[in-house]
């Protein structure tokens, strides 16, 4: 690869803002990076910038969120120590309906099962039209 301005050169270095070759001599070093031109370097630099200052941005909102985040937890907490604090307040009224509660669902789950059962058996035909035929040819013979 040859220079841009000088083809009988061998370029060195590559252009950070339009990727052109460029020798030693033709190469604009700004801010750590090499440029073909002095236009390629403000433009590089002006690009460079605007990134830098997205970056900033990023940091901002992150931040931003994070304090958000701290809120939020902050409300959890609250909300959970009210709980609390309305759970020891009211422990005697509150255990007693939930396991009123319970009984009530053991019931349920009880019944249930017992009705299971209980159809189980009744579609278990005792005495059924079809065996009494049947046992009447058994019988027959
Ligand atoms: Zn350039
Ligand atoms: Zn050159």
């Amino acid at each position: 690869m040859v220079c841009l301005n000088h083809p009988d050169r061998e370029a060195v270095y590559k252009c950070a803002a339009c990727g052109k070759p460029v020798c030693e001599e033709c190469a604009v070093e700004y801010d750590g990076d090499v440029y073909c031109s002095v236009e390629c370097q403000e433009r590089g630099s002006a690009a460079k910038e605007r990134s830098a200052f997205i970056i900033d941005d990023t940091a901002v909102n992150n931040r931003k969120r994070r304090k958000k985040g701290f809120v939020f937890l902050v409300i959890i907490i609250i909300i959970a120590a009210a709980a609390y604090y309305y759970y020891s307040q009211n422990k005697e009224e509150i255990n007693s309906k939930v396991s009123s509660h319970l009984e009530v669902v053991e019931d349920t789950v009880e019944n249930a099962k017992k009705a299971t059962l209980n159809t189980g058996h009744s579609t278990v035909p005792k005495d059924s039209k079809y065996r009494r035929q049947r046992e009447g040819i058994v019988n027959q013979k």
